[in-house]
């Protein structure tokens, strides 16, 4: 069949992100996707599923689009591919760094494409470095992140990101980057006796020095390091740290971005105003590759008075189709009212993992921001005491929602962690969220029996 010849294939001649190449190559792949529609995926054994995460939380109108394909043909038709280098632009290129400014917060008015957000992150960094040169500093560049922080796999954005599998994959490094432990909103503020005041980005700063530090870079909510919201405060506190020793702010936003937290931007939820933010993913729906890193406008005119070759750019920086695709995705999100409708259906989402959590006492640590959630799989959660590390809690729980066609996806990169998100794409409705989860609570019962 089809099927076995694409997977023979595959297994041969397909090196995937993120996988075990020795499962791969012996069992994959998982599933062949051959088609979908809204929240749904088909695959070319004729199963269907919900995409539970909009397959990496970037498919947010769902699968299927045919608005955003016809966007992508008339472009192509018209010109698929301009440059924006040596002054050359486009119109879709221009209409969405305009639109974009017009939506996000304070004066981020000035856009950077990319291709994605590693490169989104990497470009943050290099622009806060080069900034900072601009005004006479010579050592002012190290970035300080977060552990359990997902910047991506860039050398640079993979330094940054604070999950040690992926920060030492290959052994490749970036000696300006530190990771600071996340969250400590008093530290932050300045409680030097706190217990964990050492290795806070404050303690960081100060031991560095205030003119080695480039900037500190931030998710608001953080995703790929198990959906973790931060406290009350503390982006308002991290936004001070840095106005109080002239340090930048990057946001993250990859996945907050366009409308996933119920909000347009994560950080509109603590109101502050980073000094660059980074897109990617939601800005297209996934339905081209597209990134960018938008800046405040007191950066944009430092580097604007420079009088040479901005020496940085990407073959698709502000390629035409990908911004004709992601003008069209944001008319769509905003017609359609999806930033309200993401608002609603989290709410459900929440009540429904509360009644999860009433019912399963190893359910626990339910958290739901727009259609951004994630919950904790323990042994005894009042005791505050994890599976043990033999019990693949969060994977098995996974295995039994896609048994039931729901994709959702486990978080265990380390031990005793069992974190399992759920982020469907903005379009959902009442009764696909009440499917999802009857599918978990099924899930949740099988899963009980296996203990
Ligand atoms: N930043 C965040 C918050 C992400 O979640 C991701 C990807 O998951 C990235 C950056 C990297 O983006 P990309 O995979 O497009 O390079």
């Amino acid at each position: 069949s089809l099927a076995s010849e694409l997977s023979s294939l595959d297994r041969k001649h397909l090196l995937h992100p993120s996988t075990n190449p020795k499962s791969q190559t012996q069992f994959g792949p998982k599933i062949i996707f051959s088609g979908g529609e809204g929240i749904h995926l088909h695959d070319m054994k004729g199963n269907t599923y919900i995409d539970g995460v909009s397959m990496l939380w970037n498919v947010n109108l769902g699968h299927g689009q045919k608005e955003l394909a016809d966007a992508s043909y008339q472009q192509m038709s018209n010109i698929a591919y301009a440059s924006t280098f040596y002054g050359y632009a486009n119109e879709p290129t221009v209409r969405l760094a305009e639109k974009i400014a017009s939506l996000t917060p304070g004066d981020l008015n000035t856009i950077f494409f990319t291709s994605g957000g590693s490169e989104s992150n990497d470009t943050a960094f290099k622009l806060s470095r080069f900034y900072w040169q601009l005004q006479g500093y010579t050592e002012k560049r190290k970035i300080i992140s977060l552990r359990r922080g997902y910047h991506g796999v860039t050398v640079a954005a993979q330094r940054a990101t604070g999950i040690d599998a992926y920060r030492n994959f290959s052994g490749s490094t970036d000696p300006d980057i530190d990771n600071a432990k996340a969250h400590l909103t008093d530290c932050e503020l300045g409680d030097k006796s706190h217990p964990e005041y050492e290795g806070s980005i404050r303690s960081i700063i100060e031991k560095e020095g205030k003119d080695k530090i480039a900037a500190v870079i931030v998710e608001p909510i953080q995703g790929a390091g198990g959906v973790h919201m931060p406290p009350e405060g503390y982006l308002k506190a991290v936004r001070k740290l840095c106005d109080e020793f002239d340090i930048h702010l990057i946001a993250d936003e990859v996945i907050c971005g366009f409308g996933r937290t119920g909000k347009m931007f994560g950080v509109d939820h603590w109101g502050i105003v980073p000094d660059f933010m980074s897109v990617a993913k939601g800005i297209t729906s996934g339905y081209a590759q597209l990134g960018g890193v938008i800046m405040r406008e007191h950066i944009r005119d430092t580097i604007a008075e420079y009088d040479d070759m901005l020496a940085h750019g990407f073959t698709y920086s502000g390629h035409p189709t990908a911004c004709a695709v992601g003008l069209k995705n944001i008319e769509i999100v905003e017609r359609d009212g999806l930033v309200e409708n993401a608002n609603l259906m989290g709410q459900a989402l929440e009540k429904g993992l509360h009644h999860l959590e009433d019912k399963y006492p190893f359910l626990t640590k339910g958290r739901t921001k727009g259609l951004l959630a994630g919950f904790d799989l323990m042994e005894d959660p009042e005791a505050n005491a994890p599976f043990d590390n033999s019990v693949k809690a969060a994977t098995t729980l996974v295995e039994e929602c896609y048994q039931r066609g729901l994709l959702i996806r486990p978080f265990d990169f380390e031990p005793g962690m069992n974190i399992v998100a759920i982020a469907p794409p903005l379009i959902i409705n009442k009764d696909q969220m009440e499917k999802i989860i009857h599918i978990l609570d099924d899930s949740l019962a099988a899963f009980s029996q296996k203990l």
